[in-house]
């Protein structure tokens, strides 16, 4: 596509790529984007976002850049984490609508044009819901299916299930979602909270095309803590109701030991019911302060204010995406005029 014909075309797209030590999958990938875009009708620019990788994924993605004047490298400071880095992708990102996907081939490319279809018919959300999760394993299938059990249960505010980061973004979507400030981003809540019409398309998430995953089980539990403590006061609550409780309990028992002294003496037994209160009580007290705990830490890291990423180099499209297009097409300008 020349410079002209790109001028000639009306609606820009963003591909969002966050990149943590990919170098294995990255030709295939892009191999297959390009396929898929050629395909496209809009004008295109894919920004890879290289999240402190440490195995050549650079210097890949700079020859990418090189053979392709649409795409884009910003290079962070060090590794932020999957979550950051899409969010310094969105910030970059120029086009009408922005599409997040994975680097290793999981979600993938061919799904573009289904869904910049669904954004086109006025879609400002197209989530892509995976159809299955069978070849997770049955332990993580479980653990995930109850964590979405739980949020959704504690959180205000719905949070679909099986749907992950793989998603397209309205201009204005995008907008919403970088004007939220907080630094503990729990991605997959932020995009709820922005509401918008939204559609979802379904699909086959497939195994890793090569590499590995970069989370683990620890990882994973602390995504979750994230996601709950981000979005949901009800552990909070739950303390101070067990809290409540106990002390009633507590009193009730109280009361029987001293009624029972007062009647028949006091013959010195309750060593074991003494310990087993004491115990009981200091591990309530305990968890009910490792909560308050999480989200004082959260507290902790919002107050300092630090800036959410530090960029190495940002190595813009060789080819601009806007500059390409006249103003009154824009639709971002008229959305926010
Ligand atoms: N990723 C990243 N920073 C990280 C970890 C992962 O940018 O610290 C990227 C990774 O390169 C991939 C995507 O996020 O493009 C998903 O990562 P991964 O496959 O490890 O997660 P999973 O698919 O297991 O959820
Ligand atoms: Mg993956």
């Amino acid at each position: 596509m020349d410079v002209l014909s790109d001028a000639a075309t009306t609606q820009t797209l963003s591909i969002v790529v966050p990149v943590h030590d990919e170098a294995q999958v990255l030709p295939e990938f892009a191999r297959r984007l390009g396929a898929v875009l050629a395909t496209l009708d809009v004008g295109c620019e894919v920004l890879y976002v290289n999240d402190g990788s440490r195995d050549g994924s650079l210097e890949l993605l700079c020859a990418l850049r090189d053979s392709d004047p649409r795409v884009g490298v910003i290079d962070l400071s060090r590794n932020f984490g999957k979550e950051i880095a899409m969010s310094a992708g969105l910030d970059a990102a120029r086009g009408d609508a922005v599409i997040v996907i994975d680097a290793d081939l999981q979600d993938p490319p061919e799904c573009i044009p289904a869904m910049v279809g669904a954004w086109r018919d006025g879609c400002d959300v197209v989530l892509m819901r995976r159809r299955s999760r069978d070849r997770d394993g049955w332990l993580k299938a479980a653990t995930a299916h109850l964590f979405y059990r739980v949020i959704g249960r504690m959180s205000p505010i719905a949070i679909p299930a099986d749907v992950g980061d793989f998603r397209l973004l309205s201009r204005r979507a995008t907008d919403a979602l970088r004007r939220l400030p907080e630094r503990s981003r729990f991605m997959k809540g932020l995009f709820a909270w922005i509401g918008y019409p939204a559609r979802e398309l379904v699909f086959d998430r497939e195994p890793r095309h090569a590499g590995r995953s970069s989370w683990n089980w620890w990882s994973l539990w602390n995504f979750a803590l994230e996601g709950i403590t981000s979005f949901s006061a009800v552990p909070l609550k739950v303390a101070s109701y067990v809290g409540l409780v106990t002390a009633l309990v507590a009193f009730g028992y109280g009361a029987y030991v001293v009624i029972k002294t007062v009647v028949f003496g006091n013959p010195v037994p309750g060593y074991p019911s003494l310990v087993t209160l004491i115990l009981f009580l200091g591990g309530l007290q305990l968890m009910a302060l490792g909560i308050i705990g999480e989200y004082l830490a959260r507290m902790f890291v919002e107050v300092k204010q630090r800036p959410l990423y530090l960029v190495q180099r940002h190595l813009a499209p060789r080819r601009p995406l806007r500059g390409c297009v006249p103003l009154e097409q824009s639709r971002s300008r008229e959305e926010t005029s």
